[in-house]
C-alpha cells in the first residue's frame, strides 16, 4: 500500500503555488468539449478549499426546500455507508464527494457507517483502507459508527414488529420462498407459516438467535403485502440465520439483519436528515419507509433520496468484481494503479483536488448515464497543467554525439519550470554535453511528408538548448541504428537559429553522461472493452484486460535535476505526459516513475495521427514487470487506406464482424490482411484473430518487417484454438505467441516444448494445494472460523505457484474442498 502520501499534493511545485489557480481558457478545445450540457458545468475546486457552487442538484434543492420548511430545525445530517467488503473505488467518491460535501455546504455533519452485516465478507483491513481513503479525498467524518454496534437494538426493534404483528418466523427454504414471491404480472402467494401466532414467531425468533436452528432453518420476515406491485413489499426477509463469525462481534451472534432492516434503522439511530443512496435502490424506499413507520418513527425522521451511480467507461466499479483481479494476480493488487480503488488513483499520482473536480463535473441526477474516461483524464491533467513543473525525460534513449561540441564540456542551460501560461515561478540548470539521449522515436531515416523532428541531413531544435543536423547514422551489425553523429549551430543556444532560419520541430532529450536512470511504467486503461461490467454474472473479466495496459521502458534517463526534489513532487515530463515517483517501489537508488495520464487524450487520437513519442517494451499482466530494454511498440495509423485497403476494412467490418480499430489496423497492411484470411480459413474467429495480429504480432515484430517472421494464420488459429479448449490461459498464450515470432513453430509444439499447458487435473494441482494450505496454519485456522473470504487468498498462492498456469476454477474448487478437511 502507498503509505506516503496521504495528505495528498505536497509536491515541490505545488509549495510555490501561488494565488488562486488558472482558469482554463474559453477556446481550450477539449475544455470546451467537455463542459457541454446542462450537467457538466461546475465550480472548479483549488487547493483543498470548497469553492460555491455555480451549480446545484435536486439533493441539495430537497436539503434547501427542507431547511425552508424547518423540517429539521435547519439540522442537515448525511452519511457514507460502505461495507467493508473491499476497497472503495471512483464510484464510491461521487457519494463521498455527495455526502460529505453537502454536509460542509450546510454547515451539517456526516458521519462515517460501515455497513457491516455479512460476516463472510468483511474485514477489518477494508475498514482501515476506506478511513484512508476518505480523509485521502479530504474530508473527515463527524461520527464514525458501524452497523454491527446495533445488532442488539436491531434486534428489539425485530420483537417490537413480531409483537405487533407485523413480522413472523418462515420456515420455508429460501427456494420455496422465491417460489412463492410470484412474478411481475403475478401476485405471490402466502406461506403457510404467515399464520404464527404472535407467541410462537417470539418463541421461534428467540431460539434463532440461540443458535437452536441451522442456517436456513426459518428466516424472520415482514409481514405486508404479497400482492403488492412492488416485489419488494412481498413480505421482504428481514434476518437470516448464519453460524459465521463476524470480524467484529465475533460468534456473538448467529443471526444478521438484512440490508433493508439496517439502513432505514441505522441512519434513524444516527438521527440522518438526507440517506441519499443509488438509484438501484429506488423500488427499497417504499420497504424503508414501512420498517421506520412501522417501528414508530415520525417526521422529522430520515428520508431516503437516490441518485444516478457513477457508471465509468472500460473501469469496473463493483468491489465484487475486482475482487478477483486481485486474486488471481492480474494486477499487483488493490493499489496496483491501473485498478479503478482510490488506492490505486493515489499510488498512481493523481491527486485527490482532480478526483473532487470531476465528481463536481459529472454532476447528480435522477436518471443513468455513461461516463466517458476522457472527462476523468482531462480533470486529472487540468489539475497537474496547474502545478507540476515541467521537465525532461527520454524513455527509449538514442544517443546522440555532437561532434562540434568540445569532450568534457558542459554547458548549463537555463529551463524554466512552467509554461508562459502556469502563473508559477521558478527554474533549473539542464547540462549540455556533447554526447545526448533523444527519444527513439524522434529519429528517422526516411521520414514521412511533415516529419517535424530529426533525419539525416535535418535541422531540430533541441529544447532549451542548440539546433543540431544529423550528419551521419551509425548502425550496428544487424541494421539498427544505435547512434546519431550531429553537429550543432553555437549561435543558437536558447533556442533560435541566428541568422533567423527556421527550424520546423523542438525535441527533448537529456545529458548521456548527468541523466539518471530510471523505469518508467506506462499505465493506459485495464479493458479493452468499454463496459467490462456488461456481460452476465460470471463474466471473467480477464478476458478484457487491456495487454497494454502497462508497458514498461525499463531504460529510460531523466534529467538530473529531479534528484533534489522532494519526492512527492508530480512532474510533467515534455512531450511524454504527467509523472511522479512510484511510492512504493521507487528508491533513491533505483528510481521508478508512474506516468499519470498523457498530455492529451490518445485514445481519440489514435486512429488518425502519427504516433507520439510513445514508449517501448513490453507490456505485463501481473505485479512483476519484466524489465526488458525497449523496442518500439508500432501501432497502425492508416490515415487513409486506398482503395484496395478500403475493400479489405469493409469486408473485414462487414463479413468478417472484426472491430473498426482492428479492422482498421489490419487493413492497412496487406501482409497482416492476409494473416487474417490465413486464420479464418483454418477455423479462428475473425474478431480474436485480429485482435490478437493488430495488438500481439505488431508488439512482438519490433522492427522486423512482417513478411520476414516465421508466423502463418494458420499458427494463430491454433493458438486460439488451444486458448478456446482450456489449454492455455491468455496470459500463457502471449508466452507462446512471443516465441511463435521470436523462433518460429507451432504453438502446439511450443506448448509442449515448454510445458505450456494450464493445468486442469485434479492429480497434478493437488499436491500444490496441499503445499499452500500446510504453509498457512493461521489462515486455514480463519477460514475455518468462518472467514470464507480467505478462499481468494489461497487461491492467489496457488496460482502464483504454479507460475500462473493452474486453471483458477479448478483450483478454487479443490481448496474449497481441501481447507474443509484439514
Ligand atoms: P460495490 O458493488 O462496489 O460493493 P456497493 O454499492 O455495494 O458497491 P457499498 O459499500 O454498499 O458499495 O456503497 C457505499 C455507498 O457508496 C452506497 O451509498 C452506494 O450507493 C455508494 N456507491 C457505490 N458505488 C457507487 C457508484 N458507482 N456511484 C456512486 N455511488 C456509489
Ligand atoms: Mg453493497
Amino acid at each position: 500500500m502507498a503509505e506516503s502520501n496521504d495528505t495528498g499534493d505536497r509536491g515541490a511545485a505545488e509549495n510555490a503555488l501561488s494565488g488562486s489557480p488558472t482558469p482554463r481558457r474559453a477556446d481550450d478545445p477539449e475544455a470546451r468539449a467537455l463542459r457541454g450540457g446542462a450537467e457538466s458545468a461546475a465550480g472548479s475546486e483549488g487547493d483543498g478549499a470548497p469553492s460555491p457552487r455555480l451549480r446545484t442538484d435536486f439533493v441539495r434543492a430537497q436539503v434547501e426546500e427542507d431547511n425552508r420548511t424547518g423540517l429539521y430545525g435547519g439540522r442537515v445530517h448525511t452519511r457514507f455507508p460502505p461495507e467493508p467488503n473491499g476497497f472503495l473505488h471512483i464510484g464510491h467518491s461521487k457519494s463521498i464527494c455527495l455526502n460529505f460535501g453537502i454536509a460542509e455546504e450546510y454547515g451539517g455533519a456526516c458521519n462515517l457507517r460501515f455497513d457491516d452485516t455479512n460476516p463472510e465478507t468483511e474485514d477489518m483491513a477494508y475498514v482501515r483502507a476506506a478511513e484512508k481513503d476518505i480523509r485521502w479525498l479530504g474530508f473527515e467524518w463527524d461520527g464514525l459508527f458501524f452497523a454491527s454496534d446495533y445488532f442488539e437494538q436491531l434486534y428489539d426493534f425485530a420483537e417490537t414488529l413480531i409483537r405487533k404483528g407485523k413480522a413472523y418466523v418462515d420456515s420455508l427454504t429460501e427456494e420455496e420462498i422465491r417460489e412463492h414471491r410470484g412474478t411481475v404480472t403475478e401476485p405471490g402467494r402466502p406461506s403457510p407459516y404467515r399464520v404464527r401466532s404472535v407467541e410462537e414467531n417470539l418463541d421461534l425468533f428467540r431460539r434463532m438467535r440461540a443458535g437452536e436452528y441451522e442456517d436456513g432453518a426459518h428466516v424472520l420476515r415482514a409481514k405486508i403485502d404479497m400482492a403488492s406491485p412492488n416485489m419488494i413489499m412481498r413480505d421482504p426477509v428481514l434476518y437470516r440465520i448464519r453460524h459465521a463469525s463476524h470480524y467484529r462481534t465475533a460468534d456473538e451472534w448467529c443471526i444478521y439483519p438484512l440490508y433493508d432492516f439496517t439502513h432505514c434503522l441505522s441512519d434513524a439511530l444516527e438521527d440522518i436528515t438526507h440517506s441519499v443512496c443509488t438509484l438501484e435502490f429506488e423500488n427499497n424506499r417504499e420497504l424503508y419507509d414501512w420498517v421506520l413507520d412501522e417501528v414508530g418513527y415520525t417526521d422529522p425522521r430520515p428520508h431516503q433520496y437516490e441518485f444516478n451511480r457513477l457508471n465509468l467507461d472500460y473501469t469496473v466499479t463493483s468491489k465484487r468484481k475486482l475482487i478477483p483481479l486481485v486474486e488471481e494476480g492480474r494486477v499487483s493488487g488493490w493499489d496496483d494503479p491501473r485498478m479503478s480503488t482510490l488506492a490505486a488513483f493515489r499510488r498512481r499520482g493523481v491527486t485527490p483536488e482532480a478526483i473532487r473536480a470531476f465528481c463536481d463535473m459529472i454532476g447528480v441526477v435522477k436518471s443513468d448515464s455513461r461516463e466517458d474516461l476522457a472527462k476523468l483524464e482531462y480533470a486529472i491533467r487540468d489539475d497537474l497543467n496547474r502545478k507540476a513543473p515541467r521537465v525532461m525525460g527520454v524513455l527509449e534513449p538514442l544517443r546522440v554525439v555532437v561532434t562540434t561540441f568540445p569532450d568534457e564540456e558542459t554547458d548549463w542551460l537555463d529551463a524554466p519550470y512552467y509554461p508562459r501560461d502556469v502563473p508559477l515561478e521558478g527554474s533549473r540548470k539542464v547540462p549540455f554535453t556533447r554526447e545526448i539521449l533523444i527519444e527513439r522515436s524522434d529519429f528517422q531515416e526516411d521520414p514521412p511528408k511533415g516529419w517535424r523532428r530529426l533525419a539525416p541531413g535535418w535541422e531540430v531544435r533541441l529544447r532549451y538548448g542548440y539546433v543540431i543536423e544529423c550528419e551521419e547514422v551509425v548502425k550496428d551489425d544487424s541494421g539498427r541504428v544505435v547512434e546519431l553523429r550531429c553537429s550543432h549551430d553555437p549561435g543558437s543556444r536558447g533556442g533560435s537559429a541566428p541568422d533567423g532560419r527556421k527550424i520546423k520541430g523542438t525535441i527533448h532529450w537529456v545529458s548521456a553522461d548527468h541523466a539518471l536512470p530510471a523505469e518508467v511504467r506506462l499505465y493506459d486503461r485495464l479493458f479493452t472493452e468499454p463496459d467490462p461490467q456488461a456481460g452476465p454474472e460470471g463474466t471473467d473479466l480477464s478476458d478484457f484486460v487491456n495487454p497494454e495496459s502497462l508497458v514498461v521502458a525499463a531504460g529510460a534517463r531523466l534529467e538530473p535535476s529531479i534528484a533534489e526534489d522532494d519526492p512527492d513532487t508530480r512532474y510533467q515530463f515534455e512531450r511524454l505526459g504527467y509523472f511522479w515517483r512510484d511510492p512504493v517501489d521507487s528508491t533513491a537508488d533505483a528510481l521508478v516513475f508512474n506516468r499519470i495520464v498523457t498530455l492529451r487524450d490518445t485514445w481519440a487520437k489514435r486512429a488518425t495521427q502519427v504516433p507520439e513519442p510513445t514508449a517501448p517494451t513490453k507490456r505485463t499482466e501481473g505485479g512483476t514487470a519484466p524489465r526488458t530494454e525497449a523496442g518500439a511498440s508500432r501501432r497502425p495509423s492508416p490515415p487513409t487506406l486506398g482503395p484496395e485497403g478500403q475493400a479489405r476494412f469493409d469486408r473485414f467490418r462487414g463479413e468478417l464482424g472484426v472491430s473498426h480499430d482492428d479492422a482498421r489496423g489490419l487493413a492497412a497492411n496487406p501482409v497482416l490482411s492476409r494473416y487474417l484470411d490465413e486464420a479464418v480459413d483454418a477455423g479462428a474467429p475473425a474478431p480474436a484473430a485480429a485482435r490478437w495480429l493488430v495488438n500481439e504480432l505488431l508488439r512482438e515484430a519490433k522492427d522486423t518487417p512482417l513478411e520476414s517472421l516465421p508466423v502463418s494464420g494458420v499458427n494463430v488459429a491454433e493458438l486460439l484454438s488451444l486458448v478456446a479448449d482450456g489449454t492455455l490461459s491468455v496470459g500463457i498464450a502471449r508466452e507462446v505467441f512471443a516465441d511463435m515470432v521470436g523462433g518460429g513453430g507451432r504453438p502446439f509444439d511450443i506448448v509442449e516444448r515448454r510445458g505450456l499447458r494450464q493445468i486442469s487435473d485434479d492429480d497434478a494441482l493437488s499436491p500444490l494445494i496441499a503445499t499452500v494450505v500446510d504453509e498457512h496454519p493461521d489462515e486455514v485456522r480463519r477460514y475455518r472460523e468462518g472467514k470464507s473470504a480467505l478462499l481468494g487468498f489461497f487461491v492467489g498462492k496457488v496460482m502464483r505457484g504454479s507460475g500462473g498456469k493452474a486453471n483458477p476454477e479448478r483450483v478454487r474448487a479443490l481448496l474449497a474442498r481441501a481447507l474443509e478437511e484439514v
